[in-house]
């Protein structure tokens, strides 16, 4: 495809779903904004190249609530539900989240170091908050996410990576992969294919990924 016919097509994408991210502020323009305290700076020099895709819901298996906002921003009261009883203190954030009806949601900016991954290790490289993004899907790990999740967030990672440089050819990896055995979200229940066939419908096919 052309250079010109390249562009026309991310500004058509852009247009219809609504994504403008501003590479300076790091806030992806139609997002809910729901600052996140659970934050800090990157460590200097570290750059952008990884993207975790994860799944959470609260309570588990249940959709819909404002538990994950609640969460993320320290306000859970883990009285609500006898399973958030060992969230109590919990510090985690991610700078975005794609809700079951598609609803996109920032709680970090994109420049700043979220609290998503934990302890992790992506190839040699510890402490993968330090250069990733993380993007939670509303899903728990045997349920089906939604279609149109799959065509959010790929959506989302064509403009994460048209907007930050550093992102060209990425590699796109679920948590359990950077955290085996501790970690096993987004589940088996997650379709890498739909993934990699709604980037290539939107032109993100240079993102690298996961097989399986
Ligand atoms: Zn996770």
């Amino acid at each position: 495809m052309r250079g010109g016919d390249m562009q026309g097509l991310s500004l058509i994408r852009d247009r219809l779903l609504g994504l403008r991210i501003d590479p300076r502020t790091g806030i992806v323009a139609s997002a809910r904004q729901v600052p996140s305290p659970n934050c800090d700076d990157r460590p200097p020099g570290a750059g952008i190249d990884l993207l975790v895709v994860h799944g959470i819901s609260l309570p588990p298996g249940e959709f819909g609530g404002p538990y994950i906002d609640q969460l993320f921003q320290n306000r859970l009261d883990t009285s609500a539900h006898p399973s958030f009883a060992g969230l109590a203190g919990l510090r985690v954030s991610s700078h975005l989240l794609v809700r079951r009806d598609g609803e996109l949601v920032q709680y970090v900016p994109l420049g700043r170091r979220a609290w998503h991954a934990g302890q992790s290790r992506f190839g040699a490289r510890a402490a993968c908050n330090d250069f990733s993004i993380g993007i939670e899907l509303e899903g728990a790990d045997d349920v089906p996410y939604q279609p149109v999740q799959y065509v959010r967030l790929a959506a989302l990672l064509t403009a994460l990576s048209a907007a930050l440089p550093s992102l060209a050819g990425a590699p796109v990896v679920g948590h359990s992969d950077i955290a085996p055995g501790r970690k096993t979200d987004p589940g088996p229940a997650f379709r890498w294919s739909q993934l990699r066939h709604w980037l290539r419908a939107f032109g993100g096919r240079d993102l690298q990924v996961r097989t399986a």
